[in-house]
């Protein structure tokens, strides 16, 4: 199955084939900036599932809260952010998930910086927490 992820005025595209390999929800204080929402979810799926892109991102590079660095690929024109690539996960490509305009899309399985999470957000019981973004740190 091949999905396509695009920008809010269609220059910029990319397709994924394939399940993502994580979805998760990131309530970290850049991912509110960077998306103007109060938590950004992405689709982690590896370099080999994509599969077409069309148009030239612009980069921005975000020192992260972990201190990592997370580089942001976005239109130009809209503004909207088409993928990012982190330290953490090298080798795949984080595609928020808004961009499939999917509802069905497959649903995160946890939610990481909960420490910088909007007082009023809830998120299924199922799902795994984190304070930040490793196991360690609860
Ligand atoms: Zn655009
Ligand atoms: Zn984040």
């Amino acid at each position: 199955m091949a999905r396509e992820a695009r920008c809010l005025c269609g220059a910029l595209s990319i397709t994924v084939q394939g399940e993502p390999k994580l979805v998760l929800a990131c309530n970290c204080r850049n991912c509110q900036r960077r998306t103007g929402s109060v938590f950004g979810v992405g689709a982690y799926f590896g370099l080999d599932d994509v599969v077409e892109r069309k148009g030239t991102p612009r980069q921005y590079r975000i020192e992260g809260d972990s201190g990592q660095s997370v580089v942001s690929h976005f239109c130009p024109n809209c503004g909207s952010t088409l993928f990012v690539e982190t330290q953490m996960f090298q080798g795949m490509l984080g595609i928020p998930v808004g961009g499939f305009n999917e509802p069905d899309f497959p649903e995160p399985t946890l939610s990481v910086w909960n420490r910088s999470k909007y007082h009023w957000v809830e998120f299924p019981a199922h799902w795994h927490r984190m304070a930040t973004q490793t196991p360690e740190s609860g």
